[in-house]
């Protein structure tokens, strides 16, 4: 490891008491299989797929039933098998609606997946890069960009790095680690399929150091291998990040307004290039995922479910509510969305379900800030949220600009860490959002 991470925290006495509320202590993933799925057409960044089912279809587990012609998008295809109830407008994780398919599961599971393992190491790149686009797979650390776009470089970039992400994307969820626990050698084969699709760069492989039984399962598996290496890390959030985790392992800086690919690397999280293995060696796409339920729940759990699974039925699967609920969040605790309805469905990027009964509320109430600084010394991209959140607030968009707001990684440290409990993330993300919308609609009329 080559730097400690700029800004971040690592855990006080308050949130390690946090952290004892929501961290998994079991090491099985449950399985839930629900009557019907919900399933979004719009999971990711990029253009939204459009349905090519009809309500009275019947789906095989595995078929697409969206896609769109544009490049930066990802197909959609159906978790379970059984027959198309709907097509209709749903609650999201945003709080507004999206076009989704409703399926009723018949639970035969029919699909067209391969029985023994296709071999990719003689096959043309183009081949490979094609079964990963088709399999609709979108980054699973919570950015959700379309997995082929980031193997579509320019050829002429050369990328000497490969970097593994096994930093949990979020403090206190337990996705990750679990399936790097399970699932080391599927991981660490998509990574050696990414690689040679990048021309042969050397793997890094980034974990926090507690995540032991993680460590173990990866070293074992990465051991035939001379050009991937494990590197532990502190446990700071957000070393998780794209650019702090390229800054931390390989002692370079993301230039604002780049991509990790202009200087000679690709991140990918770990449960990432476990898709990649489904979806190369057994034709499988990304249909489910392991989403970590915890909180205010009887019983907190990894839970693997097809995606389109409800928050609520998963609330309900882990024993449901403990205490009156206060709060859903879909996502983890820093970069998660409060939803207002337990009928929103899982999607590719859904690493958590969080619940905080009324016993909590006190986390979320903000007050005056009283200047301690602790915001700016938590801030991994060196900001200054206290002024930036009080430029927003005040209507100020130039101030916000000319501090920088559109550097905000929306990693939510800053709020985390405050005492006055402000909202300073979701503030700073709104104020990066105008100063990029409003430098827009300038150059529209220069
Ligand atoms: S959310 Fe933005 S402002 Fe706050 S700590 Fe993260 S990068 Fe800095
Ligand atoms: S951490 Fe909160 S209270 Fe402290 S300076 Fe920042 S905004 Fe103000």
């Amino acid at each position: 490891m080559k730097k400690k991470v700029t800004g971040g925290f690592s855990l006080s006495p308050p949130l390690k008491a946090l952290k004892q509320k929501l961290e998994i202590q079991q090491s099985q993933v449950a399985i839930f299989e629900p009557n019907m799925v919900f399933i979004p057409l719009s999971q990711h960044i990029g253009a939204p797929a459009q349905p090519i089912v009809q309500p009275g279809d019947y789906v095989k587990q595995g078929q697409v039933i969206g896609e769109s012609d544009a490049f930066v998008s990802a197909k959609v295809h159906a978790s379970v098998s059984g027959k198309v109830l709907d097509i209709t407008e749903w609650p999201n994780q945003n709080n507004e609606t999206t076009q989704t398919i409703v399926i009723e599961n018949d639970f035969t599971y029919d699909n067209d997946f391969l029985s023994t393992p296709f071999h990719w190491e003689e096959t043309a790149n183009d081949v490979i890069k094609q079964k990963i686009q088709q399999a609709g797979i979108a980054g699973k650390g919570g950015a959700t960009f379309p997995t082929h776009v980031k193997f579509a470089i320019d050829e002429t970039k050369k990328i000497d790095t490969l970097v593994l992400n096994g930093a949990e994307c979020e403090p206190f969820l337990s996705s990750d680690a679990l399936l790097m626990e399970q699932k080391a050698e599927q991981i660490i084969e998509g990574a050696r399929i990414a690689r040679k699709l990048l021309h042969d760069p050397v793997i890094i492989i980034g974990i926090e150091d507690d995540k032991p039984l993680a460590i173990a399962a990866m070293k074992k598996a990465t051991a035939p291998y001379s050009f991937i290496q494990i590197e532990v890390l502190p446990t700071v959030y957000p070393t998780g990040g794209e650019k702090q985790l390229v800054e931390v392992l390989l002692d370079r800086e993301v230039p604002l307004g780049k991509l990790t690919a202009d200087i000679g690397v690709i991140l990918m999280n770990v449960a990432t290039s476990f898709a990649i293995t489904e979806a190369v060696c057994w034709n499988k796409p990304l249909i489910n995922r392991y989403t970590t339920v915890t909180g205010d729940v009887q019983h907190p759990q990894v839970i693997q479910s097809p995606i389109g699974t409800l928050a609520g039925e998963l609330i309900d699967f882990a024993g449901g509510f403990q205490g009156a609920p206060s709060k859903v969040i879909l996502g983890g605790p820093m970069m998660g969305r409060t939803v207002t309805t337990l009928r929103v469905p899982t999607t590719k990027g859904s690493n958590g379900v969080l619940v905080f009964n009324e016993d909590n509320d006190w986390l979320f109430t903000e007050n005056p800030c009283i200047r301690c600084n602790k915001c700016v010394e938590a801030c991994p991209m060196r900001l200054m949220p206290l002024s930036i959140d009080q430029y927003f607030r005040a209507g100020d968009y130039d101030k916000c600009d000319e501090l920088l707001a559109e550097a905000c990684i929306s990693c939510g440290a800053c709020t985390f860490v405050c005492p006055a409990r402000r909202n300073l993330a979701a503030t700073i993300t709104d104020a990066k959002n105008k100063v990029i919308a409003l430098k827009k609609e300038a150059m529209q009329h220069a």
